[in-house]
C-alpha cells in the first residue's frame, strides 16, 4: 500500500470508531466523551501517528519505554499513555513525558512513580492493573489484591492520583466470552472509585482493544485501547 493510501486509510478508521463509540456511548446513557480513544501506537511510525493526530486522536498509547522516547520529539503534542509493563528502572524517563501510566501493579513500581514524581514537584496519574482472568502469563493484580494495594498506596504515595482501573483481556476468538471479565472490571471500578480520599480520582475504566473494545465499552469502559483496528497490522 502506498503512504498516501495508508494515511488514509487510518483516517477512515479512526472516523468509524468514533461513530461506533458514540452509538455505544449513547445506548449505555453516556455522552461519547465519556469514552475516551487511546490508539495504541506501537511499532507504528511518527508519521502514521501524526495522521491519527491530524485525524482528531488526543491520546496514544505506548507499550515500551524505549519507543517513547524515540518517537517522543517526532510526534505532535498529543496525550502520551503507557500502557504497557514498566519496570522500576525505567520510571524516571518517562515520569515527565506521558499523562498517565495503565500498568501499576505492585507498591514497589508505585513507590519509584511516587519518587519519581516528587522530584519532578508533580502528581503522576496512575490506574491499577488487574488481572481480571487469573492469566498466569500476564502482569497485574488479582481482584482480591485491588483493595490492599490501592489503600496501601494511598497511605504510602503523596505524588501518585489514582485514576482507576486497567485490564487486558485474553484474547478470544469470540469476544462474547471476555464479557464477563469486563463486568466484574466495572464492579471493582465502582467499588473503588468510592473510596474518599484527596488521591483517588476514578475516571478511566481502562478496557478493550481491537478485538474486544466494543464488549468493553458495553460493559463500562471509559478509555478504550485500540492499534491494529487503527493502523493495521504491527510490523
Ligand atoms: C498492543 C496493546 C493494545 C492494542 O492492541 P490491538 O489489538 O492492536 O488493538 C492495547 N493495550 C495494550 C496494553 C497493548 O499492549
Amino acid at each position: 500500500m502506498n503512504q498516501e493510501k495508508n494515511l488514509e486509510m487510518i483516517r477512515k478508521n479512526i472516523l468509524e470508531i468514533e461513530q461506533e463509540k458514540a452509538v455505544i456511548a449513547r445506548r449505555t446513557g453516556r455522552d461519547p466523551s465519556e469514552i475516551l480513544l487511546c490508539a495504541v501506537t506501537k511499532t507504528h511510525p511518527a508519521e502514521e501517528i501524526n495522521a491519527a493526530i491530524r485525524a482528531g486522536v488526543t491520546d496514544i498509547g505506548e507499550n515500551r519505554v524505549q519507543e517513547i522516547l524515540e518517537k517522543y520529539e517526532k510526534v505532535d503534542k498529543v496525550n502520551w499513555h503507557l500502557i504497557g509493563h514498566l519496570q522500576t528502572n525505567k520510571v524516571k524517563y518517562v515520569i515527565d513525558k506521558v499523562c498517565m501510566i495503565h500498568s501499576v501493579d505492585s507498591m514497589r513500581l508505585a513507590a519509584e512513580i511516587d519518587r519519581r514524581a516528587a522530584q519532578h514537584g508533580l502528581a503522576m496519574d496512575i490506574l491499577i492493573e488487574v488481572n481480571a482472568a487469573g492469566d498466569e502469563a500476564k502482569f497485574g493484580v488479582s481482584p482480591e489484591e485491588t483493595e490492599t494495594l490501592i489503600t496501601d498506596i494511598l497511605s504510602q504515595c503523596g505524588h501518585v492520583r489514582i485514576r482507576g482501573l486497567m485490564t487486558i483481556a485474553p484474547f478470544a476468538e469470540d469476544p462474547e466470552e471476555v464479557r464477563p471479565y469486563f463486568r466484574t472490571m466495572k464492579e471493582l471500578y465502582d467499588r473503588f472509585g468510592k473510596i474518599d480520599h484527596p488521591n483517588l480520582d476514578f475516571r478511566y475504566l481502562s478496557m478493550g482493544m481491537s478485538n474486544d473494545w466494543i464488549i468493553a465499552a458495553e460493559e463500562g469502559a471509559t478509555l478504550i485501547r485500540v492499534g491494529t483496528a487503527i493502523f493495521g497490522a504491527r510490523h
